[in-house]
């Protein structure tokens, strides 16, 4: 068995964009509950979010990006930020306690208390740009976890592994210049956010697929186009972009996977890593909408990740 972490905080239910919002507090509430029925909360090592702080933030955004944020809370009620993304008081803490799960993640890991970590927060972080809050997204969690394992651990090589069913914008804008960071991604294509499908960058890896993609397929560029790239370049640990809205019942997008690619991806990650010579991965929740297959999904990604 493998020592798994689930890092979550309870301030992450406090980010509340409007009652009919699809990402919404009752996400996390869906994850928590299917995890006790299925027993795997005896497993795992529980670790609340601590908050991030500017140091770890302005390695992605710049800092008069977050004064940006910091001024647009509301006291009260809802601000939009554009017709997707918007903010309630409670907002920055949700959104700092999600960058600060990854870093605790990433901290775990690289001490050896833990060999993995599932972050289960929101906001999402993969459509946060640079200087960009969208798409449901204000801090980009995964290149902020990913920046610190690379600028205060030192690490050489990371990957990050995004299998969101929409393409993780945010993400290639914060490394596509940086060739320490692989990313490889799949994504439904032409759909929001419309861009992924003509990068050049080698350290980018996208896949774009059109509506109706199932899983067989989509193990077959994962085995095609993802495996080679990581195996070239030999991360000392994967980030994962775990959005479950790829989901056949899920109805945000329309590429059909089911609980069963999701344990077979993780397992993928696992063995690359382990070829590696690692067992570092750190998995920060994305998208995933359907409270029942996203609830579904992640208990079948932890249990991979744990050896369950
Ligand atoms: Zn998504």
């Amino acid at each position: 068995m493998t020592t798994t972490a689930f890092i979550t905080h309870r301030d992450c239910w406090l980010h509340d964009m409007g009652t009919f919002h699809p990402e919404c507090p009752d996400r996390l509430a869906a994850i928590n509950d299917r995890l006790i029925a299925a027993g795997l909360d005896m497993y795992l090592s529980f670790y609340d979010a601590p908050l991030a702080t500017q140091e770890q933030i302005v390695r992605v955004h710049p800092a008069n990006y977050l004064e940006e944020l910091n001024a647009s809370v509301p006291d009260h009620g809802i601000r939009h930020l554009d017709p997707d993304t918007a903010m309630s008081p409670g907002t920055m803490k949700a959104a700092l306690r999600s960058a600060g799960a990854g870093v605790l993640a990433t901290d775990l890991v690289l001490k050896g208390e833990i060999e993995n970590a599932f972050c289960a927060v929101r906001p999402p972080g993969h459509h946060a740009e640079r200087g960009k809050a969208m798409g449901f997204c204000f801090l980009n969690n995964v290149a902020i976890a990913a920046r610190h394992a690379l600028e205060a651990h030192g690490l050489e090589r990371v990957a990050i592994v995004d299998f969101d069913v929409h393409h993780g914008n945010g993400t290639e804008d914060a490394f596509r210049d940086d060739p320490r960071v692989l990313m490889v991604s799949i994504f439904q294509h032409p759909f929001y956010p419309y861009s992924g499908a003509d990068c050049t960058a080698p350290n980018m890896v996208n896949v774009p697929v059109p509506a109706g993609t199932r899983g067989d397929a989509f193990r077959t560029i994962v085995a095609e186009r993802w495996m080679p790239a990581l195996r070239e370049h030999k991360p000392q640990m994967v980030f994962i972009s775990a959005g479950f809205d790829a989901h056949y019942e899920d109805d945000m997008g329309s590429v059909g996977l089911v609980e069963s690619d999701y344990v077979w991806v993780t397992e993928q990650i696992k063995a690359v890593v382990e070829e590696c010579g690692h067992k570092n991965i750190v998995s920060i929740l994305e998208g995933g909408y359907s409270l029942s297959s996203l609830a579904r999904s992640v208990v079948a990604h932890v249990k991979a990740l744990a050896d369950l």
